[in-house]
């Protein structure tokens, strides 16, 4: 066997290992100390390749986190399925510059199908454009540039060419819960953070729609969300839609995790009206499951979308040579990861089932969570479980009891501000936790319960 293929069998038996073991390991690692010294200083001379991967390996495995594994409920975070992960090994060996289908075919082709196949999955309209961006962060960035450049358009005004300076007014009305990534996107497109005009939410956090009707006034992005970070929560889509609208704003919505409700019949009723809304943001790698560096942008105006992304400026279609998409016209980068590859492998593995199960399973199993530890005494749930995320208080002790729990090895969930309370925040995202993994968490939040009250 040549070097090569001893080193890369070596990596992915490494994998494997790592995998196989990771449900029964700390959830996350106690003392990482040693990692600094064992990466050792930049070495003078060259090294052979897999003396280079063992030593990284070996310094670093000690400080993973296990998210991969079946009790990691901090932020939203998915554990990557089988096929995907194995694809994304693929993806990286194959190194394909995904620009367009000059520098890869095979690149292009599967996001386009991967793309379509998304598209079918969410409900969204079929001609619908997208982009392969980082993640949810990336795709809320995407998408308000092809807002900025489609509300500007109408009112006369070239914001490609020209620039912000001068140009008309825009304002971003967007509940007070927006995630913390729409004002970053604001930043970075120079519409600035004084842009928003906040509308007041409800009790669980979505948009209070007479609020909205009150303050939205001329050339405006209205940002909606599907999934509250903290609770779970979606906004009423269709009567947002309708009255922005009719105000000729264009409508975005943030739907990072919670727009995968979409994709199963018995949580449809969350995103009733996402489809008539003007762009989409989505993760691939929290509720789908595919390794990190995977978000979707999609938009229902292909032109604003080509017009604010394309690399030769704007009026683009983004329709490259030989009728195959150019994905880079579609999102801020030129040389870029081919992000389909993990995401055409999740949907094939799932299957339009398998993703509606994933969803439903993960909701199932927040619910369980809420009535388990509400059980608990001085524990309360304190959001509607409407999703997989469940926002529990302690009373005075929430961030010594968060400690203790995450000081356990047994599972991971972290601490939230919300309504200036501070609270345990649990998501459920992973296709592998079980109700057994769920009970053995709810048995070590118990058991840091009794010793942090008994130290009162
Ligand atoms: C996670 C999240 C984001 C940001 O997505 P990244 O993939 O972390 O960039 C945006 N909005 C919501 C609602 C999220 O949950």
């Amino acid at each position: 066997m040549s070097e090569l293929r001893d080193l890369l069998s070596e990596v992915a038996a490494r994998v494997a290992d790592y995998r196989e073991s990771v449900a029964d390991a700390p959830v996350f690692p106690d003392d990482t100390s040693g990692v600094r010294g064992k990466l050792g200083e930049l070495p003078e001379k060259p090294t052979p390749p897999a003396d280079v991967i063992r030593r990284l390996a070996d310094a670093v495995e000690p400080a993973l986190v296990a998210t991969t594994g079946p009790r990691y409920f901090g932020f939203v975070t998915g554990g990557a399925l089988e096929a995907a992960t194995a694809a994304d090994m693929l993806t990286t060996g194959w190194d394909q510059g995904a620009f367009n289908q000059v520098t890869s075919p095979a690149a292009a082709i599967v996001e386009e199908v991967a793309g379509e196949w998304l598209k079918d999955v969410l409900g969204l309209p079929s001609g619908a454009s997208f982009g392969f961006v980082t993640g949810g962060q990336g795709a809320n960035t995407v998408c308000l540039a092809a807002a900025r450049h489609h509300v500007l358009a109408r009112t006369g005004w070239d914001v490609e060419r020209r620039g912000l300076h001068g140009a008309p007014p825009l304002t971003v009305v967007a509940g007070e819960e927006r995630h913390a990534t729409i004002d970053r996107s604001l930043r970075l497109l120079g519409l600035g953070t004084d842009a928003v005009r906040p509308v007041r939410t409800d009790s669980q956090g979505a948009i209070d729609i007479a609020d909205l009707e009150r303050v939205l006034d001329g050339p405006a992005i209205v940002c909606l969300q599907a999934g509250n970070v903290n609770t779970g929560a979606f906004d009423d889509f269709a009567a947002a839609t309708a009255i922005a609208h009719e105000r000729g704003a264009w409508v975005h919505v943030d739907g990072a995790f919670g727009l995968w409700a979409a994709a199963t019949p018995t949580l449809e009723h969350l995103t009733a009206g996402v489809e008539t809304v003007d762009s989409w943001a989505v993760d691939g790698h929290k509720w789908l499951n595919v390794p990190y560096d995977s978000g979707y942008a999609f938009c229902a105006h292909p032109e604003s979308h080509a017009a604010a992304m394309s690399l030769t400026a704007a009026y683009l279609t983004g329709q490259g040579d030989g009728g195959v998409r150019a994905p880079s016209d579609f999102v801020p980068e030129s040389s870029r990861r081919a992000r389909g590859f993990a995401t055409w492998a999740a949907l094939s593995e799932l299957g339009r089932s398998g993703v509606a199960d994933l969803v439903e399973r993960c909701c199932a199993l927040a619910r369980r969570f809420a009535g388990q530890l509400a059980k608990i005494e001085g524990v309360t749930v304190v959001n509607d479980v409407v999703l997989n995320q469940v926002l529990v208080g302690f009373g005075e002790d929430t961030d010594k009891m968060v400690e203790a729990v995450q000081r356990s090895g047994e599972c991971w969930m972290g601490a939230t501000t919300w309504r200036g309370r501070r609270l345990m925040r649990i998501s459920v995202s992973g296709w592998s936790t079980t109700e057994a993994d769920v009970d053995r968490a709810v048995a070590a939040i118990q058991a840091a319960r009794e010793t942090t009250t008994r130290k009162n």
